[in-house]
């Protein structure tokens, strides 16, 4: 498995060797990616899977790995899923991460997280403090957002690095 931490971390529990310290220290990776790290590998060891990062906001915690690799990390019928929650107390959702260039990628992010509300388009919004992008959902779909529109927008700002909003059309 490739993670944000080497492997003789995904390996320890409580300790982190120098180099990824330094990485912790200097916000490259937070407190969360070295615990999900160490999750995942528990669970899927050498597994062909990457996992690139994760973030949470309120009762939500989202796990973004590789191209392709959200079934795996899910595992049959769940059971990754359903052991993660139980042990983080909190929801889980997987989807692959990318790097953000632009609004493409801002749909391809929220189509996957918001599911199975659907995702109209993503506009780019230049105000006078700052810019920030504004994710279009249909409004009829608005009861099924998988977690509350404030949730959901902290998460894609944070993934984003810059200010996403959800609007209903
Ligand atoms: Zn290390």
């Amino acid at each position: 498995m490739k993670a944000p931490i080497c492997e003789v971390c995904l390996k320890t529990e409580d300790i982190l060797c120098p180099a990824d310290e330094k990485k912790l220290q200097d916000g490259v990776i937070s407190e969360l990616d070295v615990k999900i790290s160490r999750m995942l590998y528990k669970l899927l060891g050498d597994a062909d899977v990457e996992f690139k990062k994760a973030v949470e906001a309120g009762d939500l915690v989202v796990i973004m790995v590789g191209e392709g690799n959200v079934p795996l990390v899910i595992g049959k019928g769940g059971k990754n899923i359903k052991l993660l929650m139980r042990e983080l107390g909190k929801r889980v959702r997987v989807i692959e991460g990318l790097e953000i260039k632009g609004t493409d990628e801002i749909k391809k992010l929220a189509t996957d997280l918001l599911y199975p509300a659907s995702v109209f388009g993503v506009n780019v919004v230049y105000a006078p403090s700052g810019q920030y992008y504004k994710v279009l959902v249909i409004r009829r779909d608005q009861q099924k957002l998988p977690a509350r529109h404030e949730t959901l927008e902290d998460i894609l700002s944070k993934i984003v690095g810059l200010d996403v909003k959800i609007s209903f059309i």
